[in-house]
């Protein structure tokens, strides 16, 4: 390891050693209130980076009033990750250049790059105008950019302080400040190296960004990685509604409330045709070249396959329509006609599901 950033080093290297020293000692000192404190905060900085610096500012998936996004950009100094205009930088190169050498976390460097490495070995991505432009724009960003060591000293003041009311101040600063920092630091840089390694790709088959329900209950609902890398401009990562994503419900619970609107996010009915078209494109391209008899069968089954797909979505889609003018009696029946025809897509979608990763198998194609 080449280290470039000694600062960032000694600082994330400095509170592990004195997490691992201190613990022993503070920890006879515990008592409901650090766990309390230390809940209540590593919730609030969880959400303020996934809810206010990814989906807010890294891809603008919905818009937030002035005092909802104050609220956030404090809140983001429990968890210690710098501005919001830093992260969303270059959070969006990520984006743009993933799995490449000018991805800042690039996961083909191995597991503890992504996870950690990064942060000591490259040097800072200069913020650039050209891809944080509109957040330049916003007065808020701006601030907490230029006040960001004073604000993190701040507001994990205030939580020690509230800390010593209820516990010795040792127990204070190692529960409610370094534990919750740690926490949360490694919860976030899990979705950089796990969500680049471990789980399915349904969506973008790619790249390695992938979908883990597991790391979902650590990251706030961030583990479905890899829908969120084919569609980064969706409020909700995990789309389905037992999908465990926390940070859409919480999303979804502020425009209720008229603290947030305009929330983006795309049909699933259109996600998976567009899906289907591209995924064939790809399959059908990777395997030209095969000639044994399989692969005859495996282009027949994918023609097919995706044919019934597209077939059943747009009689899905005419039914949708009729329904908008149509009579009482007729709305009857529709209404039973399309929870029949979306029962046959979901059937036709995860046999569609099932080709695809029986063909990656069959020709080690994989990622
Ligand atoms: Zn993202
Ligand atoms: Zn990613």
């Amino acid at each position: 390891m080449r280290i470039q950033n000694w600062g960032t080093f000694w600082a994330i290297a400095g509170y592990h050693v004195a997490l691992l020293v201190l613990l022993p000692f503070a920890w006879g000192d515990f008592n409901w209130a650090t766990f309390a404190i230390y809940f209540v905060t590593f919730v609030l900085s969880g959400f303020a980076i996934t809810g206010g610096y990814h989906r807010l500012y890294a891809h603008k998936t919905y818009d937030a009033s002035p005092a909802y996004e104050w609220f956030w950009l404090i809140m983001s100094m429990l968890s210690g990750q710098m501005s919001a205009l830093s992260w969303s930088n270059d959070h969006r190169v990520h984006h743009s250049h993933v799995d490449t050498d000018k991805d800042p976390y690039n996961i083909n460097r191995g597991f503890w790059f992504a996870h950690i490495g990064w942060l000591f070995e490259s040097k800072p991505l200069p913020i650039d105008n050209r891809i944080v432009g509109d957040l330049l724009k916003n007065k808020r960003v701006v601030f907490q950019h230029d006040h960001y060591g004073k604000l993190f000293l701040l507001v994990n003041g205030v939580v020690f302080g509230i800390g010593c009311l209820f516990m010795s101040p040792l127990a204070s600063f190692v529960g409610c400040v370094l534990l919750r920092i740690f926490t949360i630091h490694h919860c976030t840089w899990f979705i950089n190296s796990l969500a680049h390694m471990w789980g399915s790709r349904t969506y973008s088959k790619e790249q390695t960004a992938a979908d883990n329900a597991l790391l979902a209950l650590v990251t706030f609902g961030e583990g479905y990685h890899n829908y969120h890398h084919a569609i980064a401009n969706d409020y909700r990562n995990g789309i389905r509604w037992y999908h465990f994503d926390p940070t859409k419900w919480l999303i979804w619970t502020s425009s209720k409330l008229g603290l947030v609107s305009n929330l983006k996010w795309v049909n699933n009915i259109r996600i998976q045709r567009t899906l289907v078209k591209n995924d064939k494109q790809l399959l059908l391209e990777r395997i030209r070249h095969e000639i044994d008899e399989t692969a005859h069968e495996f282009r027949t089954k994918l023609e097919e396959l995706s044919k019934n797909f597209e077939g059943k979505a747009a009689e899905l889609n005419k039914a949708y329509r009729e329904l908008k003018d149509a009579t009482d009696e007729r709305r009857r029946v529709l209404l039973i006609e399309i929870k029949q025809l979306r029962r046959e897509l979901q059937a036709a979608w995860k046999s569609w599901v099932s080709l695809t990763e029986l063909t990656q198998q069959r020709y080690a194609l994989a990622h």
